[in-house]
């Protein structure tokens, strides 16, 4: 059974995945299923797990979270993609793209969700800052849905296309409609940047 648990009270609060370390130890070839294990250097026992599943463009995990014995577990699913560039002395590098701010990272970090530490530090901060940020994100995803854009990346110039059938106006529409939420999740995603920075 997949579990990972966060004992209340551990000054070590977040389990970190460091796709570099997966990179140099093949854990990122793609069809590999396995897991990772942190072990706890005082005690030498396990303390917390998560199985994974390698596909082509993304790292799914799967784990299970509760914050006290006497809670159920609760399932996660996490989509994480993966992007490469390629290194100076050949070969390429592989980064996460952090499934909340897309932006690229070699380690993510997990609680309840994986995301990167500012995302982790912006659910923590300001609830207002918090709830605007992923508001506006929702907005726009509900959007790119409704274009068949991708939802858990930058979408590029030439990803904005037309879904077939539909009239250019309405196009023109939506696509106005999600710049504009598009921007606002970014100036609300840029200040809680500022923010954790202090
Ligand atoms: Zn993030």
């Amino acid at each position: 059974m997949a579990y990972y648990w966060n004992k209340k009270g551990n000054t070590n609060r977040y389990k970190r995945i460091d796709v570099r370390y997966m990179q140099r130890k093949n854990l990122l070839n793609v069809g590999l299923s396995s897991s990772l294990e942190w072990i706890s250097q005082r005690t030498g026992k396990v303390v917390g797990r998560v199985d994974y599943e390698v596909r082509h463009d993304s790292v799914c995990f799967k784990y299970t979270v509760r914050s006290n014995p006497s809670e159920a577990w609760r399932p996660y699913n996490y989509l994480v993609p993966i992007t490469h560039t390629s290194c100076n002395y050949g070969g390429t590098r592989a980064w996460f793209n952090c499934p909340h701010c897309l932006k690229r990272v070699a380690v993510l970090y997990i609680d309840e969700q994986i995301a990167c530490r500012t995302c982790h530090k912006l659910n923590y901060s300001s609830q207002q800052q918090t709830k605007g940020t992923w508001q506006e994100r929702d907005r726009m995803n509900k959007v790119r849905e409704k274009l068949g854009w991708p939802l858990i990346k930058d979408v590029s110039f030439w990803e904005r296309i037309k879904p077939k059938g539909m009239h250019w106006k309405t196009f023109e529409k939506l696509c106005q409609e999600h710049d504009l939420y598009e921007r606002r999740f970014l100036v609300f995603f840029s200040a809680g940047l500022d923010m954790s920075i202090h």
